[in-house]
């Protein structure tokens, strides 16, 4: 029996509440495949497009008068946590119903420290909300202090810092919770980012990167490995080239030796690859892997996916 921490990428939950809740039912399948081969399973997931939506319909309402305020961005995350937990909760919940299994699924609304001297915090880079003309921009600047930057020639949009996470505030109940039998679902989207000061929390606008969040979880919960479902099978160099080649495994010099060469993009593969190596050097017997939703059971039998150990 292994403590596992699944992170989930966009594939496995879509675009809108009705796609999200059709895709949720496959992606159910195979974490309760690894659930009923005995394993402990926590489950993280990434929120770009439910944050958007959240964000976006909060700030729209707003600007017509419809509701009486935004709703600031911390908020947004947790909104998006309940939000895709419940489905989440829904569907590995049916799915263990299904099998005769006798476990509950729950999520922790989940609060990740960053540190506020993080240097993301002078260099936003994350656009979040809705693209305007740059008088629009200029002005919403100055009303709420928002950093606005042009983005790809669509126009001018809101971008937040990206911070390193630093501790899982929630730890302790999220292994209270697996200790007694649970299935939880924990940092979604990263995490809702809140800064220490004078010793009390405070939620900040900015978005933690869900692989780096979920690494950081496996670390504190002891797990024994880290698997980061994408849209991929593998990881690659020279991926879309022609001279593409799929790796079974690498070991964190050779995955040093592939990022100094750019061969996993920013923003995409680069970060899963960096969680991986992290989880896998942080302790002896840790290992990471990296594959697709449907080939997760195959690729933990040794079959197929990308295997990242010291
Ligand atoms: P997620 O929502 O799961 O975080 P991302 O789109 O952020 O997914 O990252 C996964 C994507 O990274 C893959 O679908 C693939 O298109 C892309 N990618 C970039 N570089 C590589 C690489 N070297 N090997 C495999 N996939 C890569
Ligand atoms: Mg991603």
């Amino acid at each position: 029996m292994a403590k596992i921490v699944i992170a989930l990428g966009g594939n496995a939950l879509g675009n809108t509440p009705a796609e999200q809740l059709e895709l949720v039912t496959e992606t159910a399948k195979p974490i309760v495949d690894l659930i009923e081969q005995g394993n402990q399973v926590v489950i993280a997931h990434g929120n770009g497009p439910q944050v958007g939506m959240i964000n976006l319909g909060m700030a729209t309402a707003a600007e017509e008068g419809a509701i009486k305020s935004d709703m600031p961005f911390p908020e947004c995350g947790a909104m998006s946590q309940g939000y895709i937990g419940y489905h989440l909760q829904n569907a590995i919940g049916n799915e263990l119903v299904h099998r005769k299994m006798n476990k509950e699924v729950v999520t922790v609304v989940t609060q990740v420290l960053v540190d506020e001297n993080d240097a993301a915090f002078s260099n936003p880079t994350k656009p979040v909300g809705a693209f305007y003309d740059k008088a629009t921009a200029e002005k919403i600047s100055a009303e709420k202090g928002y950093t606005m930057v042009e983005d790809a020639g669509r126009g001018f949009r809101r971008v937040v810092p990206s911070p390193k996470p630093v501790d899982v505030i929630e730890k302790k109940a999220v292994e209270a919770l697996i200790e007694s039998g649970c299935v939880v679902v924990t940092v979604g989207g990263g995490g809702i980012p809140v800064v220490r000061k004078n010793g009390k929390l405070y939620g900040t606008p900015a978005v933690i990167d869900k692989d780096f969040a979920s690494e950081k979880l496996a670390e504190l919960i002891d797990a024994d490995m880290l698997i980061i479902l994408t849209a991929v099978e593998k990881v690659a160099v020279n991926y879309n080239k022609p001279d593409v080649k799929w790796l079974s495994s690498m070991t964190p010099a050779e995955a040093e030796k592939y990022i100094k060469e750019g061969q996993f993009a920013p923003g995409s593969m680069l970060p899963k690859v960096q969680a991986a190596v992290m989880f896998a050097q942080s302790r002896n017997g840790r290992s990471s892997l990296i594959t697709s939703l449907d080939k997760a059971l195959a690729a933990m039998k040794g079959e197929t996916g990308t295997v990242i150990t010291a």
